[in-house]
């Protein structure tokens, strides 16, 4: 469209600014091609198990298709709780610390709109997910990003925490298992950022939405560390672990303060998070334990197979401890990582994410999501095999002398 009406110019600025998601520009190419195995969504490939569809079938069937509360359904919260306790052993009030939210995506909105005044920096893990610098530049904070290597296994350590902190800092942000890199922080690593945290009396917006699946060693909630729950909002949903993507549910556990805080802004902007899909996740976390464990099961062994076919295509791959991304180092191939990208959509058919959609660090590499069928995956990488070998890299042979 011509920017000549001046419709353009009177945008809000500070939206003008934002830049659009790296990501978007791939789902729009792979919309418009046929015969595309899209490595690029982060999305489960599992239809949400049936029963969890059938309960919030029944729900309807009975009537229930009115507003709930604002912080959503009592009995929904207080199983929230239950799974909160069972899982980490932290405690928290039904009542006035739990918030449903229309998925984590919304709870970091509120979250950071109800905590962040203007000039507020945030410090965000980088390469991590392209939601969190766009909505603190929105709600007027500024986005400070903490580069993680490779060489460090993409690891946020006190020291990197440490080195950005300035009299303006009011808030970390945390996401492990982490999106792209699927990296985990050791129990070690949170302690000595903890530590960081209280000494410079910081508050911490934790995105778990990927705690479930955890492959290497068990997951620490954060505000589970002794001292962090209160200056705590944790963020979690049904999205990933339950394979509820599109029933847009999740919910934020923090002091009665922040909750009633992002529950002012929640009420004016949502009223409430839709019931069908609240009775939807009142069904997984009480029912669906065994399904989930089994489509975590399945991701495990996804992994492996990605973490083997990138070896066998002489690609150094990071070892995700979590999520259901593979994060490969594409430099020997000599492309940048969007051309990589771009390249590999239109000779192969293949759809992955330039790892710079996630911040200048994720330069050198590309996102693969490994939620898809294992005859998918297979023929994916058979794909991408072609076109890596194509650009001359091999791989390395072991010679048994
Ligand atoms: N946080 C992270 C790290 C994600 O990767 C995603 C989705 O990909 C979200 C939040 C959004 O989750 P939801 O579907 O609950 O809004």
């Amino acid at each position: 469209m011509s920017k000549k009406a001046g419709w353009y110019e009177r945008i809000n600025p500070v939206v003008r600014g934002i830049p659009p998601s790296g990501i978007r520009k791939f789902f729009d190419m792979v919309t418009e091609m046929k015969g595309v195995i899209s490595l690029g969504v982060g999305e489960p490939d599992f239809v949400t198990p049936w029963h969890i569809r059938e309960g919030c079938i029944y729900s309807l069937e009975k009537g229930y298709t009115m507003y709930t509360s604002n912080q959503g359904l009592l009995e929904l919260r207080e199983e929230i709780v239950r799974d909160l306790d069972i899982s980490y052993s932290v405690t928290y009030d039904a009542r006035r610390e739990i918030l449903i939210t229309v998925g984590v995506s919304e709870g970091l909105d509120l979250a950071i709109r109800a905590l962040v005044s203007p000039g507020d920096e945030v410090l965000i893990p980088e390469p991590s997910y392209v939601s969190y610098a766009p909505t603190t530049t929105l709600a007027g904070g500024v986005p400070v990003t903490m580069p993680t290597t490779v060489e460090n296994d993409f690891r946020l350590t006190a020291e990197i925490v440490e080195k950005r902190i300035t009299p303006r800092t009011k808030i970390l942000l945390l996401c492990y298992p982490n999106n792209p890199t699927g990296a985990v922080l050791r129990r070690r690593d949170m302690l000595e950022i903890a530590e960081v945290v209280r000494h410079h009396d910081l508050i911490v917006i934790s995105d778990e939405i990927y705690d479930k699946l955890t492959y290497v060693g068990s997951h620490t909630c954060f505000p589970s560390i002794p001292g962090m729950q209160d200056r705590t909002v944790l963020l979690n949903g049904f999205s990933k672990a339950y394979a509820m993507t599109g029933w847009r549910i999740g919910y934020a556990a923090a002091n009665p303060y922040f909750i009633e805080a992002m529950n002012k802004i929640h009420q004016y902007g949502i009223l409430c998070a839709p019931i069908t899909a609240q009775m939807a996740a009142l069904e997984a976390l009480k029912n669906g334990r065994d399904g989930m464990v089994r489509m975590v099961q399945q991701y495990n062994r996804r992994r492996h197979m990605v973490m083997q076919s990138f070896k066998e295509m002489g690609l150094h791959c990071f070892e995700p401890g979590g999520a259901f991304y593979a994060f490969p180092d594409i430099i020997p191939t000599g492309l940048a990582a969007e051309e990589f990208a771009e390249r590999l959509l239109r000779e192969e058919k293949v759809a992955v994410i330039p790892g710079n959609a996630f911040g200048p660090s994720g330069e050198g590499f590309v996102r693969c999501s490994y939620a898809a069928s294992m005859e998918d995956l297979g023929e994916a990488f058979r794909r991408m095999t072609s076109f890596v070998r194509r650009s001359g890299v091999r791989p390395k042979t072991v010679v048994n002398l």
